[in-house]
């Protein structure tokens, strides 16, 4: 006997879920914000906790991706520095579809 799905009530493998999840990150915000003394951070906003699993390890594997540190913030994940394409490309790789 396969598993179900607790969202749709599928089997877990034919039921799209985990992909509606993803998909639906297309709607995550990257914005960069300029701070005190001018340093920039890059934010990611909207982020559906449900499609990144654990939100401490997605924003550590962002900030190792960029080599650099950061937090996460009432549901944000803030990261020092300009790193805009670089979070692009990451969650990219991941399986999330980004806009333009
Ligand atoms: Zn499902």
């Amino acid at each position: 006997m396969s598993e179900i799905c607790k969202t749709c009530g599928l089997p877990k493998e034919i039921c799209g879920c985990e992909n509606i999840a993803k998909e639906y990150q297309g709607e995550i915000r990257i914005s960069v914000d300029k701070r005190r003394y001018g340093k920039m951070v890059t934010i990611l906003e909207n982020i559906d906790p449900d499609s990144v699993g654990d939100m401490e390890s997605f924003a550590k594997e962002l900030k190792t991706h960029c080599a650099c540190g950061g937090t996460i913030k009432g549901g944000n994940i803030e990261l020092q520095g300009f790193h805009k394409k670089k979070v692009v490309e990451k969650l990219r790789s991941m399986g999330f579809t980004m806009g333009q």
